[in-house]
């Protein structure tokens, strides 16, 4: 079914009007991923023209990434045929994903060739590849994505099996044919492809949802049962939740190399779920693995089927507007953290240590002083691929973490005032749930969140939200954790979520000790310019060479600030600066420190009650 989408009336009139013109436009579209192994795939088209001038259009803006990254510079090779003779094409010299063209009389196909190369480690390994249609071709410019079909087709390599939520017409020798679609529901419709493919089905809610997997070796294919029930524990807690989905089937399209490039990308009947090699195994990255799927598949109601006004745009030339991706993706961080622990992939210690983690993380943001959350969203364009360097005073995407924090605030305080009665399940059935449906997009906006969280409960829900989101606050919103019968404190004892993101980023995160995040050979990632480090004159890049007289390890210095507790001297440090070195005297006497919650007996344990399971 086509998707439905809800515009203003002006931008609505303009596309009618554009759309005329080149109404229900088919085009074909043939991809061959046969060297997908060597990071080319190469594509073909066949639009339907009328003579006249026209453009084509790559797509820029992509649904999920809220940002103009269409990899443009990646397509190679482009030419344009008519009935076998060239087409001149040149670039438009200000909107550069622009192709204009002169069709000639007596035309009315236009053959598009092109490459889509890309960077090693970005899609594809020796062994598996994601196929995005997206990059895959052009379509004419003005055009609504929903008044678009496209018979798609796909070659791959011998032996290799494939994996997709679009539905296939016919299959024979390495060779799939589609059913026709809209271009929308096609570039929502990714593939994933690869030499070893296992499919895991999860028919908890009665219907056929799947994890699909594809990976560097057959063994990283084998997961545990205990995994394997738990994903299924997670598709019924999902649809508990809820209380209806909007999918017809739904696939996570699993890719497991170490060198195929990690992904999250979220779709209305699947979703692209890029991790290591050994995330079904290792235990760091299960952890990992657990909420990736989790946050992902609740994209498809809070994301996909719900979405921001200003995210809902009718094609992938309209910029998009990301001033709610608090709402997308913050509350989808909160419950694709809510989910794992409610279906026993994560225990309660880890939903704890995780929104440990994220309460110290964003306390300890200092860029909290300057710029309020909302900013981080609207700026996605710039905060999504910044530098790691300066990222604590620049603040990152913190409408995912932060914005989770507040919706635990908001949990907490529904089910304190209601007395355990109501709680933000009650605002997800009223706001994603509603009847069983296929594919559609109900766009909202602020006032729509404010309206619904007042039919649940109401309360100055206006207030709360501006206040946490809008404006410049020195403090992390910690109220879900304190007025959920917690406190947060900081002990020598290892954070699982600390460790994830070291074991991830090959790094050494003592934010909350010294100050810095370190490179495992001593390179400073990042600095808290409130704290020890930054004081004693280290900075990004900097990196550290000696610790008190020795020759760098990671582990002598872990050693000398556990020991800095009972000592007065300080920790002294040889840091190189390009070709210069200098040493600094660290004066921090605080010893390890990881955050984690701690009970706080006077109030009742209200997080326990956020993770219960609803669907058991
Ligand atoms: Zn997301």
């Amino acid at each position: 079914m086509k998707s439905s989408r809800t515009f203003s009336i002006g931008l609505l009139l303009f596309l009618a009007t554009v759309s005329a013109a080149v109404a229900q436009t088919s085009m074909t579209l043939s991809v061959d991923a046969t060297d997908a192994a060597r990071n080319i795939v190469h594509t073909k088209l066949r639009i339907p023209v009328k003579p006249g001038p026209m453009t084509l259009f790559y797509p820029k803006w992509i649904p999920g990434e809220h940002s103009p990254t269409g990899p443009i510079n990646n397509m190679v090779g482009l030419k344009l045929t008519a009935d076998g003779k060239p087409i001149a094409w040149q670039r438009d010299d200000v909107e550069m994903f622009a192709f204009h063209c002169e069709i000639p009389q007596g035309v009315t196909f236009l053959d598009v060739t092109f490459d889509d190369a890309s960077q090693p480690e970005s899609t594809a390994s020796a062994k598996l590849a994601r196929i995005k249609w997206n990059r895959l071709l052009v379509y004419t410019q003005g055009t609504n994505s929903d008044a678009i079909s496209v018979k798609a087709s796909l070659k791959l390599p011998a032996g290799w099996k494939f994996a997709s939520a679009l539905p296939i017409l016919n299959e024979s020798n390495n060779e799939l044919q589609f059913k026709e679609v809209s271009l929308t529901q096609l570039v929502d419709s990714p593939a994933i492809i690869g030499a070893h493919f296992h499919k895991f089905p999860l028919t908890s809610t009665g219907i056929m949802n799947e994890v699909d997997a594809v990976a560097d070796t057959t063994s990283a294919l084998e997961m545990k049962p205990e995994t394997v029930t738990g994903l299924k524990r997670m598709d019924a807690e999902a649809y508990a939740l809820f209380g209806a989905r909007h999918y017809r089937s739904y696939k996570f399209l699993v890719t497991l190399s170490d060198h195929g490039g990690s992904e999250g990308l979220e779709h209305h009947e699947s979703s692209e779920d890029g991790v290591g090699e050994k995330a079904f195994t290792e235990e760091l990255e299960l952890l990992d693995f657990a909420e990736l799927m989790g946050h992902e598949y609740v994209h498809s109601w809070n994301g996909k089927y719900r979405r921001p006004a200003g995210l809902a745009t009718p094609d992938f030339d309209q910029p998009m507007r990301s001033e709610l991706l608090w709402v997308y993706e913050g509350l989808t961080q909160y419950l694709g953290k809510v989910l794992p622990a409610r279906s026993g992939l994560w225990t309660s210690e880890d939903f704890r240590d995780a929104m440990a983690a994220v309460a110290a993380q964003m306390e300890n943001q200092s860029g909290r002083d300057w710029r309020p959350l909302v900013d981080t969203a609207v700026a996605v364009q710039f905060t999504y691929p910044s530098d790691r360097a300066w990222m604590n005073y620049r603040r990152r995407v913190d409408y995912y973490d932060e914005g989770s924090l507040v919706w635990l605030d908001a949990d907490v305080l529904i089910r304190t005032r209601s007395n355990g009665k109501l709680s933000l399940d009650d605002f997800c059935r009223r706001f994603h749930g509603g009847q069983d449906s296929a594919p559609a997009v109900k766009s909202y906006t602020f006032d729509d969140i404010v309206n619904t969280l007042n039919e649940v409960m109401p309360y100055d829900w206006r207030s709360f939200l501006n206040a946490r989101v809008n404006a410049i606050n020195p403090h992390a919103p910690i109220g879900g954790i304190t007025n959920g019968g917690w406190k947060l404190v900081y002990t020598d004892k290892p954070n699982s979520q600390i460790r994830i993101g070291d074991h991830a980023r090959k790094s050494i995160d003592l934010t909350f000790s010294l100050g810095v995040l370190l490179k495992e050979d001593g390179t400073v990632m990042d600095i808290d310019p409130n704290l020890v480090a930054f004081k004693a004159g280290m900075a990004p890049g900097m990196k550290i060479v000696s610790v008190n007289g020795r020759g760098w390890s990671s582990e002598l210095l872990q050693e000398a600030i556990a020991s800095s507790k009972n000592s007065t001297a300080p920790i002294e440090v040889v840091v190189e600066n390009g070709s210069f070195r200098e040493t600094y005297k660290l004066n921090y006497h605080g010893g390890t420190r990881y955050p984690h919650l701690e009970r706080d007996s006077a109030k009742p344990d209200v997080i326990a009650d956020v993770i219960k399971s609803r669907a058991r």
